[in-house]
């Protein structure tokens, strides 16, 4: 049998009538790319990932891979590259008796796998945003809810089952493949092979998650900035601070008060805890903000990872194009805010936002690709609707985002970069390099497409 005979799932070919959407159909990101692959397998199940695989080599292709389309810069889709569709592979498989749950690279980490594991009183650090697929996510590290209490959600992967670029299909843990094992947690697209099945280590689900939500003008940036770098390094691992900037009108007001119009900040911290009343005072840790009494609202009150992925399905739509960029950064809150404000007061569209996400204290990280991390996290998100503006958009997100880098920047979280447009550090040198000896060893041939960007030989470096 061929290896075209042995594929079970639907092959899209170039020229084919389907072409167009199965190259694009599932990008979340609007702004497409220009770029064509020779070939679309949207496998069977996780046996036609070796087929497909076995195709690519028979034809000579390079091989792709989406799992859930939300990679910004569209990394799976490659010119004249095989790209396997992995949207089929969403099974979720939970064993009572270890706490692992064993998901498909496509199941959706808050809409399918939490309510999933929510009904067996277990949780799992899935991302913010309720349709990012599992598979990019946790390859990349994944910074999911709870994350300065749980870490990166790639440190709860427990093994991996992978397809590798000869069309092998194995399984990967700390006693076998250990090399693609430590290169599943934090390679993100330069993983050498294809996951065809995450095993998860899940968690009690928390008794309660609770949140703190302040409105305030820009005006009051510098100083709530202030405070929040003094207040962080003492915060407990439980409080996730996030604060954005955006334009959103539905923002906590007091009574009588208008929205200002344009631009307000918002700071938003959850917490899950073990009941209502220590999440309560958890957050009080929040509670001596210099600028109390200037914010133009208030809220606070349970919450649940349900009704906080409808607020970040509001600020993140479907539909619309995309410029980001992201920078981990030690800069004191003095360099950092008049940085932030240039981006924050140039914010011109009703969805695009800005956040600074509080990340301090470090704490040392498990033996795994994933390396690079910072005291506070900011990414920038321009969303609009119109392609004559991608120019204009991308331009400001990665100058913008360049002066933050140069100024008391680490690096970059892959999950919110493109590399075609400004590249940084996303792993420590030496993990880097024991990476680049994976990768030469386990995919000599340089099949799997890997990185996508404008200067190979400038990938992870830190100017
Ligand atoms: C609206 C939105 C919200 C987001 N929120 C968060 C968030 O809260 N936290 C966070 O950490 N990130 C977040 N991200 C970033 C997101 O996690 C990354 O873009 C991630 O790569 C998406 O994974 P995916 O499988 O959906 O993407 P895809 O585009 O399908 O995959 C991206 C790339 O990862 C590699 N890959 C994916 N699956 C596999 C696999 N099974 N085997 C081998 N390689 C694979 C491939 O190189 C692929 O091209 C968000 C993105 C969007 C669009």
């Amino acid at each position: 049998m061929s290896a075209a005979e042995a594929v079970r799932g639907r092959l899209v070919r170039r020229g084919d009538a389907d072409y167009e959407e199965a190259r694009i159909g599932r990008v979340f990101n609007a702004r497409k790319p220009d770029r064509y692959p020779a070939a679309i397998l949207e496998v069977a199940d996780a046996d036609d990932v070796v087929a497909g695989v076995r195709l690519a080599i028979e034809h000579g292709w390079d091989v792709s891979v989406r799992s859930g389309g939300h990679s910004w810069a569209a990394w799976s889709v490659r010119d004249d590259a095989l790209l396997l569709d992995l949207g089929s592979l969403r099974s979720i498989e939970y064993d009572d008796a270890t706490g692992i749950v064993a998901a498909g690279p496509a199941t959706m980490g808050a809409l399918e796998l939490a309510p999933f594991l929510a009904e067996r009183g277990r949780a799992f650090p899935g991302g913010h945003c309720a349709t990012v697929g599992i598979g990019g996510y946790l390859l990349q590290g994944g910074q999911g809810w709870n994350g300065r209490a749980q870490g990166w959600a790639c440190e709860s992967v427990v093994a991996v089952d992978v397809v590798t670029a000869d069309g092998e299909h194995v399984r990967a843990d700390a006693g076998q493949n250990a090399d693609l094992y430590w290169a599943a947690r934090g390679a993100g697209p330069g993983f050498p092979g294809i996951v065809t099945r995450f095993h998860l280590q899940t968690y009690a689900l928390p008794e309660a998650m609770w949140h703190d939500t302040w409105t305030f003008r820009l005006d009051d940036a510098e100083a709530v900035i202030g405070w929040l770098h003094r207040v962080l390094p003492t915060l407990d691992r439980r409080v996730e601070p996030v604060m954005a900037a955006t334009r959103l009108p539905d923002v906590p007001l007091y009574d009588g008060v208008e929205h200002p119009g344009g631009t307000v900040l918002l700071l938003h911290a959850t917490c899950m805890a073990g009941s209502e009343e220590e999440a309560r005072n958890l957050l009080a840790g929040l509670g001596d903000c210099p600028v109390a009494g200037r914010e133009l609202g208030r809220a606070t009150g349970p919450t649940t990872v349900a009704d906080e992925s409808i607020a970040q399905t509001a600020q993140n739509p479907e539909g619309y194009r995309y410029a980001v960029d992201c920078a981990w950064t030690d800069a004191p809150a003095e360099v950092l805010a008049p940085l932030l404000l240039d981006i924050w007061r140039e914010l011109d569209t009703e969805h695009s936002f800005s956040i600074w996400y509080g990340w301090a204290p470090a704490r040392a990280l498990p033996d795994m690709a994933f390396s690079i991390e910072g005291n506070v996290y900011v990414a920038t998100y321009l969303i609009y609707p119109d392609a004559a503006d991608d120019g204009m958009y991308r331009e400001r997100v990665h100058s913008r985002t360049a002066a933050i880098a140069r100024a008391g920047g680490v690096g970059v979280y892959l999950g919110d970069t493109d590399f075609t447009a400004r590249q940084d550090r996303f792993l420590s040198p030496e993990h880097y390099a024991r990476l680049e000896e994976i990768r030469a060893r386990r995919d000599p041939a340089g099949r799997i497409s890997g990185y996508l960007t404008a200067d190979r030989e400038g990938l992870n470096i830190h100017a």
